[in-house]
């Protein structure tokens, strides 16, 4: 629990941000071939410290595809320890961009074991990057202020999101609506299927004073990739856009459940897609942020009305022949497969590791004085977010994805 009635006690809010694009020659994805050749825009992490009277709450939000097993422990475990608070309490959530890396510490010593430095990730890069962050987290407490309020809003989404799968009119239905389709396709006509239309906005303030606006929408960020074209893609140029319309308020967002949503129906893979998409993000995000900030969408925070609780969840490793340990041992050795193929056996047999240490996934779930935000692993289905949402009503839900990234994709 957050709160206990104390008279007195106050909270406080920080936030900060660093660099954390890859270097050229990077991988991207995992197991792109592909690798970064130059760099369209920068990669960011962005978070925010929130202080009460329980330990901290630090989220995190990654331009990055990916990061599992060791890795994310990594960072939760580097960021609680700087923060003084538990690892629970620290959400670390990737956006999922696709020009973007792949972090998985076990699968790159399996990998380091045949030769293969650096091929999934650079160790040394991705230590520099969790530095950095730390050293912002930890200047961005001489500029803390006073959190005495939040405020949270809404606002719709217009063409973007899409869900995967399609039926076909003769009745066959297929999961085959990716991030872009061609315009004149059944996939480009079809209806957009099951997504969550609205961006979700939470805005932290200091009485009437904005000071971070975290952002939510659920689908996969990516309007095209695989080209070695370094990019935190529509999202982020939506979100570096109302960032330098808002100095003063830091500007987070995050992807949501969103592991069978792309923008296929909307989008044909047209490099100016990217803009068009922003654009229609931007948008939504600017008129969430505007309502979610006015006084009829604040409510005072106070130690009575928030709380954070934390499930433990376990999920099974993948079944069939291929994922075997014995499979993906000799996918691993095998010097006539693909890097790709190897890189792939070496995350399936870190993700075993970890499951057979009887590890679980951390579910947490704060809840900001009526408003609730719960982090899911991976590629979640965007039916968990929907089902989270009517379980909290009539109160709003922000429904995070891409936590804790080995499970893959995590279907209803
Ligand atoms: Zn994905």
């Amino acid at each position: 629990m957050l709160g206990h009635e104390l008279a007195g006690e106050s909270w406080s809010i920080s936030t900060f941000s660093s660099d954390i694009t890859i270097p050229l020659g990077h991988r991207c994805m995992g197991v792109l071939k592909v690798k970064a050749n130059r760099v369209d825009d920068p990669l960011q992490a962005h978070g925010l410290l929130i202080k009460g009277p329980e330990p901290a709450i630090v989220l995190v939000a990654l331009d990055w595809c990916e990061v599992r097993n060791d890795s994310y422990q990594q960072w939760r475990t580097t960021l609680a320890q700087a923060a003084e608070t538990s690892i629970e309490r620290v959400m670390v959530c990737s956006l999922h961009q696709h020009d973007a890396p792949v972090i998985d510490a076990g699968a790159q010593v399996y990998l380091d074991s045949q030769g293969l430095q650096k091929e999934l990730y650079d160790p040394d890069f991705h230590k520099s990057c969790l530095d950095a962050l730390v050293q912002a987290m930890k200047r961005s407490l001489k500029d803390e202020r006073p959190l005495t309020h939040i405020g949270y809003a809404d606002a719709l989404v217009e063409r973007i999101a899409s869900n995967r799968r399609v039926q076909y009119s003769d009745g066959r239905v297929t999961f085959n609506r990716y991030s872009r389709m061609d315009s004149g396709s059944i996939e480009a006509k079809a209806d957009e299927g099951e997504i969550d239309p609205y961006i979700k906005t939470l805005v932290f303030l200091d009485h009437e004073m904005p000071v971070a606006a975290v952002s939510c929408y659920a689908t996969h960020p990516m309007s095209h990739y695989g080209n070695g074209a370094v990019s935190g893609d529509f999202v982020a140029i939506a979100r570096r856009r109302l960032q330098q319309e808002t100095p003063g308020v830091k500007q987070i967002y995050l992807t949501g459940c969103s592991g069978d949503v792309t923008a296929g129906k909307y989008n044909d893979g047209a490099p100016a897609m990217r803009a068009v998409l922003a654009d229609r993000l931007y948008l939504a995000m600017k008129s969430g942020f505007e309502k979610a900030r006015e006084s009829d969408s604040r409510r005072p925070l106070n130690t009575s009305n928030c709380q954070f609780s934390c499930e433990k969840l376990t999920l099974p490793f993948h079944d069939g022949e291929a994922f075997t340990r014995e499979a993906m041992l000799k996918e691993l050795a095998d010097v006539n497969q693909s890097v790709e193929n190897r890189i792939t056996a070496a995350m399936g047999l870190s993700s075993l590791d970890r499951v057979e240490r009887g590890e679980p996934i951390d579910l947490p779930c704060i809840d900001f004085g009526g408003v609730k935000m719960i982090l899911f692993p991976g590629e979640s289905f965007i039916r968990y977010q929907l089902m989270a949402q009517s379980f909290a009503k009539p109160n709003p839900l922000i429904a995070i994805g891409f936590g804790e990234c080995w499970t893959g994709y995590i279907p209803t």
